[in-house]
């Protein structure tokens, strides 16, 4: 099956699948070669050049997925960023990047960038002027994320790409947060796309990968340098892969019925400060989620009221873990301030509104009233012990 026309889940299930000729199994065959003939053959195979057969079933599938003409993979997600953001600068250009970014993007562009003589800014907000403001003559790609990491906040995809248009700028997004089942930003105009399959493509806290989504002209530019570098991903993590996304479609949309519900849960409740989801109708980009998401994404964030005791209470959860990194199958919470955003200094974090007592909940697809219930109980949990201590 070749086809984009396709719903959803009928390209996550059969899109780039490969015929099992010998022996006619149900999925697609993995092949291990690193080694192909060369003689009397169309395409000369190998993994770097990232055209074994896994390689390019699983590009198929990305590409479809993202309305796109081409895609490719990589071993991570920041394999993914880096190589593309490569291809399309070089010594003396300038790139403008939202300010809310992945920790390891952020990183990549303040360790890495000035060795290359690549320049760059930080937009100081969210909205169109903030990225007019920072373009120069020699800009040449914008770099957005969103939903943004960890506050959720949206960005809009129709109005960047037509600042980009006007002055012939490259549009890069890091569509990670939002999977390509909730959110495809080629029919937005944005150029290209990237995620870290890491998450959600994944989706089962198994698999380190990356990929990128494009026309084919963008693909082959980045291509030419992908093979340079050399991030192509191993073929046997290529057929988890694929294996993953057939179940994407169903994982994610659990993902958003439940963070939905559990947005308005913690909404509700009296020990809960603030809470960040792009679907709460009280979210301050609400009616840019709307316009262009499909579904708001499992990923919120919340505070506790001050008083609290934020790192007590996620040692009381029972159910949902305090884990590194996001989108997997089960439930899992994390400080920025202590994970994802330590690098950062604490005056960009203080810039950025991300308090030190915010906690990222990737919130999986239990039950609800489990998931609920767990909160419930570690908040009783920790006043608990807050009145023990204040008595003793
Ligand atoms: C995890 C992540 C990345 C980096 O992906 P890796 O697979 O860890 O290299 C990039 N962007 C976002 C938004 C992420 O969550």
């Amino acid at each position: 099956m070749e086809t984009n026309q396709k719903g959803l889940n009928t390209i996550c299930t059969h899109v780039g699948e490969l015929e099992d000729k010998q022996h006619k199994g149900a999925i697609s065959p993995l092949y291990m070669s690193t080694s192909y003939a060369y003689e009397d053959v169309d395409v000369k195979r190998y993994p770097r050049y990232f055209n074994t057969p896994n390689q390019e079933g699983l590009c198929k599938k990305i590409a479809a997925l993202e309305h796109a003409e081409a895609a490719l993979i990589f071993g991570s997600g920041m394999a993914a960023v880096s190589t593309a953001l490569m291809a399309f600068l070089r010594a003396g250009d300038h790139v403008v990047l939202q300010q809310a970014l992945y920790g390891g993007t952020y990183n990549l562009v303040n360790e890495e960038f000035s060795k290359y003589g690549i320049e760059y800014s930080f937009t100081n907000g969210w909205d169109t002027a903030a990225f007019e403001a920072e373009i120069k003559e020699n800009t040449k790609v914008i770099y957005i994320e969103t939903p943004s990491n960890p506050l959720l906040t949206i960005t809009d995809l129709e109005a960047v790409a037509s600042i980009a248009k006007k002055q012939g700028l490259i549009t890069m997004i890091d569509n990670t947060f939002a999977s390509p089942v909730n959110q495809n930003p080629i029919d937005f105009g944005i150029d290209i796309v990237i995620h870290s399959a890491t998450k959600y493509m994944g989706g089962h806290s198994d698999i380190c990968a990356g990929a990128v989504a494009s026309t084919s002209e963008n693909m082959n530019r980045i291509f030419q340098l992908a093979k340079n570098f050399g991030g192509s991903l191993s073929d046997y993590t290529v057929w988890l892969l694929e294996r993953s996304i057939k179940t994407m479609g169903i994982r994610v949309k659990a993902q958003n019925e439940n963070a939905l519900a559990m947005a308005l849960f913690l909404d509700g409740l009296e020990d809960i400060a603030s809470v960040y989801y792009p679907g709460l109708p009280t979210h301050r980009d609400h009616a840019i989620a709307k316009k262009q998401m499909k579904g708001f994404g499992g990923m919120l964030s919340f505070e506790l009221q001050p008083h609290l005791d934020t790192s007590k209470f996620q040692k009381s959860l029972k159910l949902i873990k305090s884990s590194m990194s996001l989108a997997g199958v089960e439930s899992t919470l994390l400080s920025p301030t202590k994970t994802s955003h330590a690098l950062m200094s604490a005056e960009v974090r203080a810039e950025q509104g991300i308090a030190d007592g915010l906690i990222r909940f990737s919130v999986g697809i239990e039950e609800i009233e489990d998931l609920k219930e767990d909160i419930v109980q570690a908040l009783k949990s920790v006043k608990r012990e807050m009145r023990v201590s204040i008595n003793n």
